[in-house]
């Protein structure tokens, strides 16, 4: 998708902070942080939703969870805590349109949820 800055990224036509990259996914850090750490982890392939996931990406979904644990640890965050967000849609307060996992942490969250 060449107007899709996500897939931008992923191809390295677009410049983000990659902290990881596979041949399935890549994970790069939020531009705007809401945490002290934010990392986006978005399969390589264009998804633009939760509602557009087909049978065959649930080994992908479950890839960029394992991609999360791994970065967690990494991050030094693992043990004092983080939080995984996918927003979907208007309601979900999805603004890029490229499915992704938000891996926040470094912080305690403010809203326990909503
Ligand atoms: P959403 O609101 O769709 O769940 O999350 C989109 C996220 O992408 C936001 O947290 C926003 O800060 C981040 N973002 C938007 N544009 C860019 C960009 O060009 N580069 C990076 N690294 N992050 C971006
Ligand atoms: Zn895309």
């Amino acid at each position: 998708m060449k107007d899709c800055i996500f897939c931008r990224i992923v191809a390295g036509e677009s410049p983000a902070r990659i902290v990881f990259h596979d041949e399935q996914a890549t994970a790069f850090c939020d531009l705007n942080p809401a945490a002290p750490t934010h990392v986006l982890i978005v399969p390589n392939k264009h998804i633009v939703s939760v509602n557009q996931l087909a049978d065959e990406d649930e080994a992908l979904m479950g890839h960029l969870f394992t991609i999360a644990k791994r970065l967690a640890t990494q991050e030094g965050i693992a043990e004092s805590g983080y939080r995984l967000i996918v927003n979907t849609n208007a309601h979900g307060g999805q603004t890029i349109f490229h499915l992704h996992l938000h891996l926040l942490g470094g912080s305690r969250m403010k809203h326990p949820m909503g």
